[in-house]
């Protein structure tokens, strides 16, 4: 979370490039005060328009076997290539949040789920996304090999890979779900929990 770095726009530096001219006339967008705005914010001195620049939705799953297992993706694409992380992606404009989360875990892994209880909902900063976690019951499909991901594979609650899940938020995810499931077991060191990938 301290590392974050903000440039000169306000938002994250991979970010700025994508938010440096008007949507609605293409002049260059400056960044300061802005009349009736409580914080500084990207503005355009041509047209006024601000450019509100806000977080996305990442929806994703945790899909539980019949035996309490959660099946895990290897990922086959960056960030966070060969490691390990739950099935999820951008929510669409044009569909609800539930829909995305089974969308995306059919997308990544052949599995059909039914989304239940929210585990977490987390903040990355650095990548300008909240991530939303479900718990999901696995109840159809098989598990595939996609583009996206190496391999599917359920783990116990006891054998989570810690050291190589991809992301933080994917750490806390599995921690807040294996905190409300086993109780009993240990959560990962906060040294284990180091990977953060900007975009
Ligand atoms: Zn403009």
């Amino acid at each position: 979370m301290s590392d974050v770095r903000f440039g000169p726009g306000g938002v994250p530096d991979w970010l700025e490039a994508m938010v440096r001219y008007c949507s609605r006339c293409g002049s260059r967008l400056t960044f300061g005060a802005v009349e009736d705005e409580e914080r500084d914010r990207l503005a355009c001195p041509s047209c006024g328009l601000v450019s509100y620049v806000n977080p996305r939705l990442v929806v994703t799953t945790l899909p539980i076997t019949d035996r309490g297992e959660v099946m895990l993706i290897r990922r086959g694409i960056e960030p966070g290539l060969g490691l390990w992380a739950q099935p999820g992606g951008f929510l669409e404009i044009d569909e609800t949040v539930r829909d995305a989360a089974i969308r995306e875990t059919l997308e990544e892994t052949g599995l059909k789920v039914e989304p239940g209880a929210i585990v977490g909902l987390y903040s990355r900063l650095q990548a300008a996304v909240v991530m939303v976690a479900f718990e999901a019951r696995i109840v159809g499909g098989a598990p595939t090999v996609t583009r996206e991901s190496l391999e599917t594979r359920p783990f116990a609650p006891e054998s989570i890979p810690w050291p190589e899940i991809a992301f933080e938020t994917s750490v806390r995810a599995l921690s807040d779900w294996i905190a409300r499931v086993r109780p009993d077991l240990p959560l990962p060191e906060p040294a284990t929990i180091r990977r953060d990938f900007g975009a």
